[in-house]
């Protein structure tokens, strides 16, 4: 057990003017990845490095690519092979259209209890939230039983190269577990769906609308493929709901035909692309899913190059091409599922009792995070929570409540010091 008086001398030392200032000062520094805007994490990272610095912590940047640098800050508070890592991304996404904003995309404006900006809450915030818990652990000069490590990464909202980069630098081989550090609004989050995305390429043949015999319409094949899919959505559906991650969804998301260039109702086009965004629940298997998707394919094209066969038969028409459909798998994240009786998320149910005063409720996360490689890759159990309502990131005026963020980072020192407590050197 950590005494109360361990855990209050944790508690007193989250400073909320800091975290505040820290969140205000990394929204406004603009981390866009905008390569012709001249935007990147850079300025970002180094401000949260030269932060840490300030504060005593061990810090050191790497290059992920040119602009794009991870900062990695440790905190060895003590001997014992435990370390826990916090994670959070430096990059937001883009504001879009300024004028559909009441506030300043990178004003970090304050009104009420809410801070307003891009990233407030994925996850500048947490991230300022993690950094003033390592801060507040390091100042209260409780013992600790291990390591302590921030990763300040970039990339989290597209490719995620500064996860893979902090883990093929051998960074991870140590990290024992992880929190991630993005808005769950207080929700412990110890699943996330995994993700699989799909191109099938269609490929007929070009022609006038007034002649189609002389070419071969890609648009069966099209309906074919958007059916298969919702079949294949059904069957998966029909295996019931996850209790933190809801439904399983095989979505077409972009349908082209013409794949390319400009669509004329008098063109029959000749190619023609579907994309599918595929969200999985932990009992599903991808490459069962792979293999599921190949054979649509392959039933799509015998089923088309029949139906035209069998057609230009009856019209008495010769020497038209086959059909033909590829399929390409473009991303395939798996889920992730962290068992309640890792002491991390112990450790994250204790510390969110501790600093809320209420019950835990535990949830799923529907995205794919940087912790999805940290679990997938190096099988480190990961808990992802954080300040900031879920639905809120990637919209205008976002924004995070101030109370919920100080209180997240109550949660994550407590967390730690769970973690890593020593309740023999009291
Ligand atoms: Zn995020």
């Amino acid at each position: 057990m950590i005494s109360a008086k361990m855990a209050d001398a944790v508690l007193t030392c989250v400073d909320p003017d800091e975290l505040i200032r820290l969140t205000g000062s990394l929204v406004k520094i603009n981390s866009v990845w905008d390569p012709a805007a001249g935007t990147s994490e850079q300025a970002a990272a180094e401000f949260a490095a030269a932060w840490a610095e300030r504060r005593g912590f061990d810090v050191r940047m790497e290059t992920v690519a040119p602009g794009r640098p991870n900062v990695i800050i440790t905190h060895a508070a003590g001997p014992g092979p435990r370390c826990l890592m916090f994670e959070g991304h430096t990059d937001v996404v883009t504001p879009g259209d300024p004028a559909a904003w009441t506030y300043s995309p990178f004003g970090a404006e304050i009104a009420g209890n809410r801070m307003y900006g891009r990233g407030t809450n994925d996850t500048k915030g947490n991230l300022a939230a993690m950094l003033c818990a390592m801060a507040a652990l390091k100042r209260s000069g409780v013992p600790l039983a291990g390591t302590i490590l921030g990763g300040v990464l970039c990339d989290e909202e597209d490719q995620m190269i500064g996860v893979r980069h902090f883990i093929e630098q051998g960074h991870a081989d140590r990290v024992t577990a992880a929190v991630i550090c993005e808005p769950q609004d207080g929700l412990i989050c110890t699943s996330q769906k995994g993700a699989l995305r799909a191109r099938f390429s269609v490929r007929g043949k070009m022609s006038h609308g007034a002649m189609p015999l002389a070419g071969l319409n890609t648009a069966p094949a099209v309906a074919r493929i958007i059916a298969g899919l919702h079949a294949l959505e059904e069957a998966a559906v029909s295996c019931g709901r996850d209790e933190h991650l809801g439904w399983p969804s095989f979505t077409p998301t972009v349908i082209q035909a013409p794949a390319g260039g400009p669509a004329q109702l008098n063109v029959i086009p000749g190619e023609a692309r579907i994309l599918a965004d595929i969200r999985t629940l932990p009992r599903q298997s991808h490459p069962a899913i792979v293999a599921e998707l190949g054979r649509l394919a392959e039933a799509v094209e015998d089923g088309v190059r029949d139906h035209y066969r069998d057609y230009d038969r009856r019209l008495g028409i010769a020497g038209r091409p086959a059909l033909d459909l590829a399929l390409e798998i473009l991303t395939d994240r798996p889920c992730t599922r962290t068992d309640p009786s890792e002491p991390v998320v112990q450790a994250a149910h204790w510390a969110t009792q501790r600093a809320t005063g209420r019950q835990p409720l535990y949830g799923g996360v529907p995205g794919a995070t940087d912790g999805t490689f940290l679990w997938a890759w190096k099988r480190i159990p990961i808990v992802t929570m954080g300040a900031g309502d879920r639905e809120v990131p990637h919209q205008a005026d976002e924004w995070v409540d101030l109370g919920q963020l100080v209180e997240t980072a109550k949660i994550y020192a407590l967390t730690a010091l769970h973690y890593l407590g020593d309740p023999a050197a009291e």
